[in-house]
């Protein structure tokens, strides 16, 4: 097993594209890394200098403590699962996993017992005869993963592998790579643009903006305290409310004044929000689930514009005074009628406050959610 780490890591392809800009990455032993960010950022292209098949511009790439920038792929110990599976179609499931220890010239006894072993890992016992085209999708994604997992590599390197499963066979896809990650303990880094991949599979999510890294935590991490504003509106479905405002103090208290929001800030968020400057405009993040319907009072009053019933919750889309749209969670069964105004109310202690930059000045005074399931 082994760590990964890149140290100011760049990467320019021909033509001047800067696709990775200085990226530095530390992933521990064992650890699950999901590289997650919008289509064009950078994570393909980090995950394949990791695997060698990018040349790296500068920097230094490490893995088990050696530098493995001029290693050649099949030197660095790793094994990769791509969203097409690229099975041999004329080779049976077995053959296929098989194959790349032959080339390797491992014993043949100790090939069928560690493709016996994978197939039983992988519920693909009963298909070890037969050909990809008599295969589901999905079942071809796990022979992907079966022929990864017989190599024994120190690190697994996964490129969108759940992106040609439809939704319902993607969610116990993640689920399986999730228990096998715990059971092999083994070093994987994933890449995917699908941001509630990354946070129910990820020890820790490093999220990607135009090749620069723009955080790396926890699931719950990056979720409750995002760095800034990107972060904010990429982690998180439905996704983050922002609504533009000012922050002036009047009478000795810091409030934000937007969209016919006037919020007090408490004590902790001025101390958060300290020294910042905060002339000019701001945006003020909430998410949904901290957008509370109440009978009467809260802080605003909204006009529904739609709801997408979920069941056990609904999301209503609404306008604020001044046209900015927010979307707030409501109980399944709340009854919500279109074009009718609903009075909201903003929970405090969970307020984002971005500055023209987009940096996130409340990130200190948001309260502690993490605690909740996070060590389980
Ligand atoms: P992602 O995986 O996040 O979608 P990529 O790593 O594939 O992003 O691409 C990052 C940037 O590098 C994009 O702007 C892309 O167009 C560019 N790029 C990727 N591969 C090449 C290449 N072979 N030649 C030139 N530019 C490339």
């Amino acid at each position: 097993m082994a760590e990964v780490v890149l140290k100011g890591v760049v990467k320019r392809y021909a033509g001047d594209v800067l696709a990775v800009r200085s990226l530095d990455l530390e992933i521990a032993d064992g650890e699950l890394v999901v590289l997650v960010g919008p289509s064009g950022c950078g994570k393909s292209t980090t995950l394949r200098m990791i695997a060698g098949l990018e040349d790296i511009t500068a920097g230094e790439l490490v893995i088990g403590g050696r530098r493995v920038n001029e290693v050649p792929p099949r030197d660095r110990d790793i094994a990769m699962v791509f969203q097409s599976y690229a099975l041999y179609p004329h080779m049976t499931v077995r053959q296929n996993m098989a194959f790349g220890l032959e080339l390797r010239k491992v014993d043949k006894a100790e090939i069928a017992r560690r493709v016996d072993e994978a197939a039983r890992m992988l519920d693909l016992d009963g298909l070890l005869e037969r050909k990809p085209k008599a295969l589901s999708g999905g079942q071809r994604q796990r022979v992907a993963m079966g022929r990864a997992i017989v190599r024994q590599p120190s690190v697994f390197l996964f490129d969108e592998p759940l992106s040609n499963l439809d939704a319902r066979l993607r969610v116990q896809m993640r689920v399986e790579i999730a228990r096998l990650h715990r059971r092999l303990g083994t070093t994987m880094v994933y890449v995917t643009h699908d941001q509630v991949e990354a946070m129910t599979l990820a020890d820790r999510i490093a999220i990607m903006s135009m090749g620069e890294l723009q955080q790396c935590g926890s699931p719950m991490e990056v979720y409750h305290r995002p760095v800034n504003r990107f972060v904010a509106g990429f982690m998180g479905s439905p996704g983050m409310n922002f609504v533009p405002g000012r922050v002036a103090r009047e009478g000795g208290a810091l409030r934000f004044r937007g969209a016919g929001l006037d919020l007090a800030f408490d004590a902790r968020q001025e101390a958060a929000l300290g020294e910042a400057s905060l002339d000019g405009e701001v945006t003020l993040g909430v998410r949904p689930h901290h957008l509370v319907q109440v009978g009467a009072g809260g802080d605003v009053s909204a006009t529904v514009e739609h709801v997408e019933r979920m069941g056990a919750e609904s999301f209503a889309h609404a306008t604020l005074p001044g046209g900015v749209t927010v979307v707030a969670r409501l109980p399944g069964g709340q009854p919500v009628t279109v074009g009718q105004p609903m009075r909201l109310q903003v929970e405090r202690d969970q307020l984002h406050l971005f500055d023209a930059a987009g940096v996130n000045l409340l990130r200190g005074a948001i309260r502690d959610e993490r605690t909740q399931g996070e060590a389980a």
